[in-house]
């Protein structure tokens, strides 16, 4: 029967759907516990802990995908890992439940949607050529819902459904489902009541295109962006407000000049009463962090130059210079120039005073630029009088434009930081090290109204939608991940649960340290209405944390009308019947689902998710529920790429599942992306590999086939040694095979179980006849056993040939388990041995045939094996017992007088074998140490013979003859002889 995966597998998917093969149930748990009572399963094996148990069932989730768009074949690899392990846990005899649902919250959806009614090119090129969709059906996608559904039906729960995932589709959602608010109304609600939510004015990214706040998720540039502080220095020019920001306010007294940009816009306001002077693009930042603006007129930069404005403080007047580093759009656009402290400002003014041109075409007095000298405010040792002098003539900096500049101007800042003192005429504050200082410095002043504030970011921040993000401050509702309690009870999950890989476990400390108030509402978009104001809605980050208990009641919700969803029966379902004074039934009905199926065992997500969506995840759990229902690990996934590089929707660099299932079958996608890195690594999709792992899947099947039609007998005969060493190497495979999949490692576990073992069948078919029965019984064993560890990975194959061969489906058959009997070492090792010695005729061979001259031996005649003495394999038996270590080898043999009269010959081939034995472990040693070199090869004589069409003569070193060169054990000396 041919391979056909379009066939079978459709088959398959239908028989699935119609067993409803992985809807999950407590109930289920007596079946389950039954299949692993079969297998024999004892707790102490290399299963671990999650053995079958009613009580412990599995829990796989995944971030639920957002459907703004189709899936790719980057977040084919997201579900299909989770989908192998719940696969893995259900052979392991457990209740397994791997559920999914869809995240329809915020504007993206709404946003792809106006942008498909508006006729956009680009979006309807996305959705016709990257997406398929069809004329026709463009109508359909003109609502919100409509057009989320598109995506789940014919997208992701299509592509899902033919990848084979093993999902509970009776539980699925959407974010914007009534009962789905209801339980987002009831965890704010608790929140706000236990004082984790609240109001204020807060710093927030805001999209001046949108007009709405925004968060990292639905940025384009600057997700790495902070928030930063400046202090705005009120400058006055008459009676209009010059502000200039600074990030270092202590320096207001060591300020010489000021510069502008005399080319770009500026304006005259009214900013909340007083007039000021600011560049136009400090407008709308100024109104949305809270100023009441009233632009009055606009004027070039120029308009300020050559005037003089006065210093706050210090009542100093200062010239403003024209200048082009100055960027209008950061801050007020004005900047202060404090040269004795700044590498950069020094050198912008030495430069100044270099131009007098550029100054008389300003109308400046090229003489009173020359007057300005740097005005120390602060002592550093080593730095001499004043510090940026020096910094830049250390550094041998002579222009602006010398990238040493920017270095030495941090290097500088950050040493003034945290050694600089202030100098006498700060009084109070003087002798003071800035960085004890400047806060007090600062709010001292704001105080007494000569400073103000206005935040920017540390970076430019672009929203998806193309709009400049920009910081504004909001009277918003915050989650209050600043606050200590809960970030400690935060730090208790992250200190429980499992991280995988393990370096990651940092990664959550360090967020929730990090991490601060958090602004979880919208103006706009799908999604919960805030419960008490519903004129915001629940950003998606924050409805998204505690939804993997929903999955464990969804379908049940559907029988209950969404307005008995309140407080009272969540609270009933959560926190039990004791929480409420007359708690509803069905809801304590509910919490046995719950609690049968909570904590979630692992969730599977990217790596990028750490710093928001998996770090509020766990402070959720760990505020809302307690420690029993906590997550108990979360395992990583690494980021696609395609053909090398980065897959992207927009630029039509994608593959859809859809299309690549259609051309290869979902079993050589699946394993594919499963065994070209692990989990948390980067993978590449190369349609070359994957092809060629279509054709290793053919082979496979091929050789089943013939395995199915001749299985040999029932009963097990004798077996040869070839068959005891392919049935020993099985079991060190389902050994390696469970180990990987305990630690969710698919692609050490897939290798091992698919490649690593054909390497051995390689040998095996070449080391035997296969006709023999005993062979037909081995490989029919190893056929079982191997469909039963690749059923996580290729289910539909496996599931097809495993009930050929036994009657039913590989998924229904038990993970396999090492059987000790079966395992040997010894034959192990001396196979390893015939395999060596195959190697070295090869080579030894090979270099004669090489050779210049003909050389009869090339193709020999006889072939001479001279195994190692027997004082040899002594002084081996030592190092198998001592080690590598050729110290504690050499006292213990000199104690044999036979040995110590060998002299030299003793210490070379101690030296010889203690090489030898570095690298290997005590295990396969002391098996070395029993294997009989001789018989091993002269168990082997005819296979080598006939590899070689040679005659095999194997003779002991000493004994039966003195072989030309040394033998060294498990190095024999080879000779090629012709007649
Ligand atoms: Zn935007």
């Amino acid at each position: 029967m041919d391979y056909d995966p379009q066939e079978l597998e459709a088959r398959w998917r239908e028989r699935w759907a119609e067993e409803g093969r992985y809807e999950a149930d407590p109930a289920d748990a007596e079946a389950a516990v039954a299949v692993a009572d079969d297998t024999d399963a004892s707790d102490d094996d290399a299963t671990g802990d999650a053995d079958a148990d009613s009580d412990d069932p599995t829990f796989i989730t995944v971030p639920y995908p957002y459907p703004s768009g189709g899936m790719h074949i980057g977040h084919a690899r997201t579900y299909t890992v989770p989908d192998v392990y719940a696969r893995y846990r259900r052979q392991q005899g457990d209740n397994v439940l791997f559920p999914i649902a869809w995240h329809v919250t915020g504007t993206p959806i709404i946003g792809a949607v106006e942008r498909l009614k508006k006729g956009e090119e680009d979006q309807l090129s996305v959705l016709r050529d990257t997406y398929n969709v069809a004329e026709d059906t463009l109508e359909d996608l003109e609502t919100p819902m409509g057009y989320a559904r598109h995506f789940i039906e014919e997208h992701y729960k299509r592509g899902m459904k033919d990848l084979g995932l093993s999902i509970d589709w009776r539980r699925e959602f959407t974010t914007n489902d009534d009962r789905y608010s209801k339980f987002i109304t009831w965890q704010y609600e608790t929140l706000r009541d236990r004082g984790l939510l609240e109001k204020g004015l807060h710093p927030v990214k805001y999209c001046t295109n949108e007009e709405q706040p925004v968060t990292t998720h639905d940025l384009l540039e600057g997700e790495e962006a902070e928030f930063q502080e400046y202090t705005l220095i009120r400058f006055g020019h008459g009676d209009t407000v010059v502000p200039m920001a600074t990030l270092r306010p202590e320096t207001v007294r060591g300020v010489t000049n000021a510069y502008i940009d005399p080319d770009a816009d500026y304006v005259v306001a009214d900013v909340d009463g007083e007039e000021w002077f600011v560049s136009a693009a400090a407008v709308e930042k100024l109104q949305l962090q809270g100023h009441e603006v009233v632009p009055k007129r606009t004027v070039s930069g120029e308009h300020l130059v050559g005037e003089r404005v006065t210093n706050p403080i210090t009542g100093d007047e200062v010239l403003v210079l024209p200048a082009d580093f100055v960027d209008a759009d950061n801050a007020t656009g004005v900047v202060m120039s404090v040269p004795a402290h700044s590498p950069d400002d020094y050198v912008a003014l030495e430069e100044a005073k270099a131009d007098d041109e550029r100054m008389a075409e300003y109308g400046i007095d090229p003489a009173e630029v020359e007057e300005i000298e740097p005005i120390p405010i602060l002592s550093i040792e080593g730095y001499g009088e004043v510090p940026a002098k020096t910094a830049v003539e250390e550094a041998g900096i002579e222009s602006s434009t010398d990238p040493a500049l920017e270095e030495a101007t941090k290097e500088l800042y950050n040493s003034e930081f945290h050694r600089g003192r202030l100098n006498d005429e700060y009084g109070e504050f003087a002798g003071e090290v800035v960085e004890d200082v400047r806060g007090r410095f600062r709010d001292a002043y704001r105080e007494e109204g000569a400073f103000g504030t206005m935040r920017e970011f540390s970076e430019e921040v672009v929203c998806r939608c193309g709009g400049d993000v920009v910081v504004a401050e909001q009277d918003t509702w915050f989650l209050r991940y600043n606050d200590e309690a809960w970030k400690q009870k935060a730090h208790d999950v992250v200190s429980r649960m499992e991280a995988v890989p393990e370096n990651t476990r940092g990664e959550y400390d360090h967020t929730i340290d990090w991490l601060n108030e958090w602004p979880c509402i919208r103006n706009y978009g799908l999604g919960t209405r805030l419960p008490w104001d519903d004129e915001f809605v629940i950003e998606p980050l924050s409805d998204s944390t505690i939804y993997m208990a929903y999955y464990t009641i969804a379908h049940r919700l559907e029988e209950i009308p969404p307005e008995d969803l309140d407080r009272e029966f969540f609270d009933a379902l959560f926190y039990g019947a004791d929480a409420v004074e007359d708690p509803d039934e069905r809801a304590l009905e509910l919490r046995s689902e719950w609690l049968y199926w909570y904590p979630v065992t692992y969730r599977f997500s990217a790596n990028d998710l750490i710093s928001n969506h998996l770090t509020f995840y766990l402070f959720h759990h760990a505020e809302l529920f307690d420690q029993p229902q906590w997550p108990e690990g979360i395992v990583i996934m690494g980021m696609g790429l395609l053909e090398g590089e980065k897959m992207s929707s927009s630029k039509g660099h994608v593959v859809l599942p859809g299309k690549a299932i259609e051309e290869y079958g979902a079993d050589t996608v699946r394993f594919f992306l499963l065994n070209s890195a692990e989990p948390w690594q980067d993978y590449d999709w190369r349609a070359e590999q994957v092809a060629s792992v279509r054709n290793q899947l053919e082979r496979f099947w091929n050789r089943a086939q013939d395995v199915i039609e001749n299985p040999g007998p029932e009963e097990r005969p004798e077996l040869a040694t070839a068959d005891r060493w392919l049935l020993s190497r099985l079991q060190r495979t389902v050994e390696t095979v469970t180990e990987a999949m305990e630690g969710s490692e698919t692609r050490t576990a897939s290798q091992a179980a698919f490649y690593d073992f054909e390497e051995d069948l390689r040998w095996y078919r070449r080391r035997t006849d296969r006709s023999r029965p005993a062979a037909r019984w081995t490989l029919r064993e190893v056929l079982e056993t191997r469909l039963r560890l690749l059923a996580p990975f290729v289910p539909f194959l496996t599931n097809e040939l495993h009930e050929r061969l036994t009657g039913t489906p590989a998924e229904d058959a038990p993970w396999p388990e090492v059987d000790e009997d079966l395992l040997d070492r010894g034959i192990e090792a001396a196979e390893t041995q015939v395999e060596r010695l195959v190697d070295d005729i090869q080579g030894i061979r090979q270099s004669l045939q090489n050779a210049e001259e003909d050389v009869p031996e090339a193709d020999p005649d006889r072939i001479r094996i001279t195994v190692a003495a027997d004082w040899k394999r002594d002084v081996f038996a030592t190092v198998a017992e001592l080690g590598a270590d050729q110290g504690a080898v050499m006292s213990e043999v000199m104690q044999d007088p036979d040995l110590r009269e060998r002299g030299n010959a003793v210490n070379d081939l101690v030296g010889e074998l203690v090489e030898f034995a570095r690298g290997r472990d005590d295990g396969e040693l002391s098996a070395l140490a029993e294997v009989d070199e001789g018989d091993a090869y002269e168990r082997a004589a005819d296979f080598l013979a006939t590899e070689f069409d040679a005659e095999i003569v194997v003779q002991r070193e000493g004994d039966d003859a003195e072989a030309h060169k040394q033998a060294v054990p498990f190095r024999p000396a080879i000779e090629l002889e012709a007649e």
